[in-house]
């Protein structure tokens, strides 16, 4: 489930609604189009229903947004779940814990200097919230299994406040108007005024090359110019261009896929070239001659899906990389599936392919969590999928993805 915000736009003012995903906001009244930008998380405010009253303004409890997949290799194999979670980030006995579902039933807003209110200060680290919110997920672990490797990928932190203020020495919750207790530490804890890198500002959809506007979908990474071809993702307060290619020869008529090509060696387990990595996860084929002085490639989708099909995605697609044959650098001649999924996730989930990928978890997965991958190269590239019905499938690698699984992944 996305949270929805409220977004005026910086140009003319009109409101629009978007989604946490979204970085490519588009006006609804003057057309104009803008990244947001902010360093570091996402901070929301949950809008109140109720004011104090007289001169005081509100106080904002800080929750933590997690919502990814977390991974987990363990003796019994691999498991995954989807976590969507909203827990307190403050020791104060008497608050709500979690905001549950409120955040999802309403339009939020980002922290702006314009509300009144102060900050409460975090007591406890996102870390140890996300990871506690991990375990529980995932569900206990039995006796006999032993856990090996712990990953998280497609995780969007975020911050969201819940304002509440004093009321005749009560803490009331400004959004469902109840009665809190913990009065006493709320009033003494430390807070803080909203701060300036906390605030969301905007960078004109222009091309750094040619001055193009840039057109994209809303939640897309990388946009890319219409005019020069040139790709672009968001960095800080400047775009940086994304080296991009495409399979020779099947551009036309197939959905377009991206993938990043990340070439990554893991020493540890002495995997550098494609025949290492045939011969550590075990395949039954003989690694040709020329596989030795291949370097390793490994094929992540650059989008987010359920987590079984995006392992599978990779997993394909990494074992099908000799026959995609030659790449050539890309033009935009059609509408491009957007890049959901940024590249250090995309390294994030290497571990997780060759631990899908491995015919003998026993080599594998108990070196997982100490074993450190070296990207050296990466690169975004499209891959053809042609339409196979209920489901798109990539003629080079038979890698095969439902369409509802592909349509749900934007939502995640
Ligand atoms: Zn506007
Ligand atoms: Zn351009």
């Amino acid at each position: 489930m996305q949270l929805q915000v409220r977004q005026e736009c910086p140009q003319c003012g009109g409101p629009t609604v978007i989604t946490e995903n979204d970085r490519l906001v588009t006006c609804a009244y003057c057309g104009v189009k803008h990244f947001l930008h902010t360093q570091g998380v996402y901070r929301y405010v949950v809008p109140p229903r109720k004011a104090p009253q007289g001169e005081q303004g509100f106080l904002c409890v800080p929750y933590i947004r997690f919502k990814g997949t977390v991974y987990r290799v363990s003796s019994a194999g691999i498991t995954h779940r989807v976590v969507d979670t909203t827990q307190i980030a403050v020791n104060i006995p008497g608050l709500p814990p979690s905001l549950g579902v409120r955040p999802q039933a309403m339009q939020l807003e980002h922290v702006s200097p314009d509300f009144p209110a102060r900050y409460l200060m975090r007591t406890l680290e996102p870390r140890e919230i996300v990871h506690k919110a991990a375990h529980l997920s995932c569900g206990a672990v039995s006796f006999a299994e032993s856990v090996f490797h712990l990953e998280y990928i497609g995780e969007t932190i975020s911050v969201l406040y819940l304002p509440v203020f004093r009321e005749d020495n009560r803490i009331i919750d400004a959004v469902n108007e109840s009665v809190l207790r913990g009065n006493t530490a709320v009033h003494n804890h430390q807070r803080t005024g909203c701060r300036e890198k906390w605030v969301v500002s905007f960078l004109p959809a222009l091309c750094p090359h040619c001055g193009a506007a840039l057109d994209g979908s809303p939640d897309t990474l990388v946009v890319i110019c219409d005019n020069c071809h040139r790709g672009w993702r968001q960095k800080g307060r400047a775009l940086e261009p994304v080296m991009w290619q495409v399979v020779d020869g099947n551009e036309h008529g197939c959905l377009q896929l991206p993938f990043w090509k990340l070439t990554a060696c893991i020493p540890a387990l002495d995997i550098t070239t494609f025949a290492d990595f045939i011969r550590c996860t075990n395949q039954p084929i003989t690694p040709r001659s020329e596989w030795t002085e291949r370097a390793m490639e490994f094929w992540v989708p650059a989008f987010t899906i359920k987590p079984k099909a995006f392992l599978l995605a990779g997993r394909f697609v990494t074992f099908g990389q000799h026959h995609l044959g030659a790449l050539k650098k890309g033009v935009k001649q059609q509408t491009l599936f957007p890049v959901t999924l940024p590249v250090k996730e995309a390294a994030q989930a290497i571990k997780m392919v060759l631990a899908a990928a491995t015919n003998t978890p026993k080599r594998v997965f108990p070196y997982l969590a100490e074993a450190k991958v070296q990207v050296s190269a990466s690169s975004l590239v499209y891959l053809p999928f042609m339409d196979k019905g209920h489901e798109w499938m990539q003629p080079h690698t038979g890698a095969v993805i439902g369409k509802n699984i592909l349509k749900f992944g934007r939502f995640m």
